[in-house]
């Protein structure tokens, strides 16, 4: 489907814009509630993930209609492709005149499809509104702060992120709606056929940021790690990963490893059945740490500081730092031995989240 297909869009709406992975996956609970109530509403998908492993598969197994509008990308440099989303986005919003815009997350697809929506002057809604790092050493923290404060509804998955809005001044228009991840999960967790093989213990393995994944030093962690942590690892590679590791040359050293099994991008009801499958997750990703909660395994994150500090305090997830500057192999000792904490509190809302944001949607008019 291209652009030229907008003469046929339905006008007048609510638009929904998306562009990566995890923004499909945060799309499927809030679609369904607006099927359920026969609300009208318009997808576009920016094209920052294009291929059916990281976007078709998701519309496919989650039950979300086809975009209505699909934009063809050119360029992949942060800076480039934000501003082709930018002045994409803003011919098709003037010409099928929203009347809210709904985003999701953090990425450059949010920030432009913010930045050309307020210049309209078309009310903003933003989904996972608030978390913070403190520093802008990864670009996700500008596009969601930026994005945070054009918005007139921020739905918080966590009491976090109502606190970090607060203290940048930002107090109206905030909505506990707990996290649309959760709905999902807990939609989907019990459709998996993932199951454990043998007794020895399993860990699964996410990593896709470049401080991570685009150094040779990092690949050289990581496959040492592999071989020495002495469980099954299952380490799904993300399209950005699986293109560093072909560029470094290092694909047939991970595939001489035995403990370790490589894969395609998966689909999201096979992702969340190995979280649930595995002993521990070990990831840099900001969705995974979080369904790894939800499925009660501990877990490890590669960043050096992590956006859901609840689930640090609680005891379910260690901060490992980067790859790269680390000892992957100290961190992992430290967790494996560890029995799980007593409790798994409700940080994230109750699984109504998407319910939550239909109300206000339809409260603020944006649909
Ligand atoms: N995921 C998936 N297939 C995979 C790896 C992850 O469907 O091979 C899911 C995962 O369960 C989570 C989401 O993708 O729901 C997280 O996306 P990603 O790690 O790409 O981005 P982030 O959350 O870091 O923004």
């Amino acid at each position: 489907m291209s652009e030229n297909i907008i003469s046929t869009v339905a006008k007048n709406n609510l638009v929904i814009v998306v562009g990566n992975r995890p923004q499909f996956i945060k799309l499927a609970p809030v679609v369904e509630e607006l099927n359920k109530r026969e609300l009208s509403y318009t997808v576009v998908h920016t094209g920052q993930h294009y291929d059916h492993q990281m976007s078709g598969v998701f519309f496919k197994e989650l039950g979300i209609r086809k975009p209505d509008i699909q934009i063809q990308l050119n360029s992949r440099l942060h800076g480039a492709m934000t501003a082709e989303i930018l002045e994409k986005l803003e011919s098709i919003f003037l010409e099928i005149t929203p009347k809210g815009i709904l985003l999701f997350g953090d990425t450059n697809s949010t920030l432009a499809a913010g930045l050309a929506a307020v210049k309209l002057k078309i009310p903003i809604a933003h989904v996972e509104a608030g978390p913070r790092l403190g520093s802008f050493d990864t670009p996700e923290e500008s596009n969601r702060l930026i994005v945070d404060h054009l918005s007139v509804l921020r739905f918080c998955c966590d009491l976090y992120s109502i606190e970090n809005l607060k203290r940048e001044g930002i107090t109206s228009g905030v909505v506990n709606s707990g996290d649309v991840m959760y709905d999902a999960f807990l939609k989907y967790s019990g459709q998996s056929r993932v199951t454990k093989n043998g007794n020895r213990k399993s860990i699964y393995l996410t990593l896709h940021r470049p401080q991570n994944v685009d150094s040779l030093e990092a690949h050289l962690e990581i496959l040492d790690f592999i071989k020495q942590c002495g469980c099954d690892v299952f380490f799904p590679l993300h399209a950005r990963t699986k293109a560093k590791i072909e560029e470094l040359d290092l694909m047939d050293k991970y595939k001489s490893i035995e403990s370790l099994t490589l894969s395609e991008p998966l689909g999201y009801v096979e992702s969340i059945g190995q979280i649930n499958a595995a002993d521990v997750v070990m990831t840099d990703s900001g969705g995974v740490q979080k369904e790894a909660y939800f499925a009660g395994k501990l877990a490890i994150l590669m960043l050096p500081e992590g956006p859901w500090p609840d689930l640090i305090s609680s005891g379910w997830l260690l901060l490992g730092g980067w790859v790269s500057q680390q000892q992957m192999l100290a961190t992992f000792k430290r967790i494996s031995g560890s029995a799980l904490p007593d409790v798994r509190p409700d940080f994230f809302g109750v699984g109504r989240a998407a319910e939550i944001i239909v109300d206000e949607l339809v409260k603020k008019r944006l649909l």
